[in-house]
This record gives structure tokens, sequence and C-alpha cells, in this order.
């Protein structure tokens, strides 16, 4: 398929590499210089408008910072400039309320679309292997879903149009909650005298089983291997988790959803934020 990538950073810029390593052609944009001879030496042809970009494609994937550019993008360079009948996939993580409107704008004007973000960071985003979470129509989906899998490992269908910005921040909530509670855990049982280690083989083979002790544990030499072993560098930035809960927390407000710990977690990872936003989200077993 012909396809335009508008959004070629850390993320978009290995996406788009996996799309041309599937056989697709890829017409690429973005506002900085070096991202586009990136995407040149990756095989991709660059464009310096996007409008241009996708002129005479299939399929548009954009993964851009946020609601605002994402809207504008649409609104400016896609919706009425790429042919009838593309597909437009939308892999940035943005608020739901912007993601069911730019969909209902673009389908207004005849187009299918899906608000498709990712689970998995850069290395999954490099990889190929990034999990997608799909809102939109049986048949968007099921276009969206051709391209969506020469890109990562597992593509599901959450729902109707924004199912998968509000898969992606509910599950990023639970995760910045249970990450919370494991450094809680870990830090009280040292301060009481028990190995750190000992407690991690009881409990990740215990009801306290969770994700971040079992996979991901926030504590050096304890665990698995994470990013605690290295300086908290690398993983998923502080920055971008707050980002998260600060979509979940505008998302919860619009419906009323009491979300109590979710608010907690926002004010602990605001505050570890100003000047830790660039360490991985486990780090913030520091404030402790
Ligand atoms: P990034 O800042 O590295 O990349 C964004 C790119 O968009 C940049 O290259 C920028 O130049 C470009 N851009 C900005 N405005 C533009 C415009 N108007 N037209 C064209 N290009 C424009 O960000 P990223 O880390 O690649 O993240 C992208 C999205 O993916 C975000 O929504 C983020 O929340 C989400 N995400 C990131 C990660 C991660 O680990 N980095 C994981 C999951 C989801």
């Amino acid at each position: 398929m012909k396809i335009a990538f508008i959004g070629l950073g850390n993320m978009g810029g290995g996406m788009a590499a996996n799309l041309v390593k599937a056989g697709h052609e890829v017409n690429a944009f973005d506002l900085s210089e070096e991202a586009l001879a990136t995407a040149r030496d990756n095989g991709c042809a660059t464009f310096t408008d996007a409008a241009e970009a996708v002129e005479g494609v299939e399929g548009v994937v954009t993964m851009l910072p946020n609601g605002g550019i994402v809207k504008s993008v649409y609104e400016a360079s896609v919706i009425s400039h790429a042919p009838e009948g593309a597909v437009l996939l939308d892999c940035s993580t943005i608020d739901v309320a912007t993601a069911k409107d730019v969909i209902a704008k673009a389908e207004a004007a005849g187009y299918d679309m899906v608000d498709a973000p990712v689970s998995g960071g850069i290395a999954a985003a490099n990889g190929g292997t990034l999990t997608f979470m799909v809102g939109g129509t049986d048949k968007a989906f099921k276009r969206a879903e051709e391209i969506l899998q020469a890109m990562g490992k597992a593509v599901i269908h959450a729902g109707d149009a924004g199912a998968g910005q509000t898969a992606k921040i509910c599950n990023n909530m639970l995760l910045a909650i249970t990450m919370i509670g494991t450094t809680e855990a870990m830090t009280m049982a040292e301060k009481l005298g028990l190995d750190p280690q000992k407690f991690y083989e009881i409990s990740s083979q215990s009801s306290g089983y969770c994700w971040p002790l079992n996979a991901y544990t926030p504590m050096p030499g304890v665990g698995v291997e994470s990013p605690a072993d290295n300086g908290y560098a690398g993983g998923f930035a502080t920055a971008l988790m707050l980002k998260d809960l600060r979509l979940a927390m505008e998302a919860a407000g619009s419906v009323n959803a009491k979300t109590a710990l979710g608010q907690h977690a926002t004010e602990i990872y605001e505050a570890f934020a100003e000047k830790n936003g660039g360490l991985d989200f486990s780090a913030v077993i520091k404030t402790l």
C-alpha cells in the first residue's frame, strides 16, 4: 500500500521504517529536518508539506505529541487532502474528546478513521512489537488492522471511536497506581527490616503479584532486571506517565468517574516530574 506517515519522532520514526520493511511505500512528513533525513535513510519518500505527503495515498498514519496538534494536522492537511476512501489512523496518545471529534469530522468527509494508541515504548516501536488498542467502526478497524500488523505484535479492537484512547489511559492510570503501591510496599518492607529480595520472592508469588513488582521491579538489584538497575534511565519517562495521568483525570472528570487513587497518583507524579521528568516512572520510589 502507499501510506503517508506524519510525526517521525522517537516512536513514529521506527514505526514508519517497519512499514517500509513490510513492503509498503511510505510518504513521510515531520517538521524536523533531522527526522526527515532518518526517514529517507530508512527508505521513505520525504515531503516538506503534510498535504502533499497525503496526495495519492491509500492510508495515513499519524504519531504526534498531543490532541491540539493532531486536530490541526487533520483539519489543515489530511481531511479533504487525502484521496477519498483513504483510511486514517491516529496512533498518538491524546484526549478522548479530541479523538472522537477528529474521527467524526473525518467520517463526515467520507473517510474511515480509527484512534489506535499504542502500548510499548521506543524499543517496541523500533522492533515492530507494539500493542495497538483501536477505536472505530468494524469496517475502519478491518482496514486499519492490515497496516497496524506491520508495526505491532497485537492489534485489538477496543470498541467505537475513542475506545482506543479510553483503554490506553485507564491502563496507564492502573499502572501508575500499582507502581506507586509497589514502591511503597517494598520500601516499607525494607524499613521494617525485611530483605527486599525476600519480599519480592514472597509477594511476587502471593496476592501482591502485579506487573510493576513481577515484571519491572522498581528497586535496584531486586527482582527482575529493569530501568532501576540502570539508574532509572530509559524505559517509560515520568513526563509521559504524567501526560497520560492528566488525560485520565480529564476523562474521569468528563463522566464523573470516581478516581481517588488516580488523582493521588497524578499529584505524586506531578511533584516528582518537576525535577525528574526524564527518569523512568519507576524512579518515583525516590520520593519515599
Ligand atoms: P516525539 O516528540 O519524539 O515525536 C513527535 C514528532 O512529531 C516529532 O518528530 C515532531 O517534530 C513531530 N511533530 C510535531 N508537530 C508536528 C506537526 N504539526 N506536523 C508534523 N510533525 C510534527 O514523541 P514520541 O515519543 O514519538 O511520541 C509520539 C506519541 O506517542 C505521543 O502522543 C506519545 O504520548 C505517544 N507514546 C509515546 C511513547 C514513548 O515511549 N515515547 C509510548 C507510547 C505512546
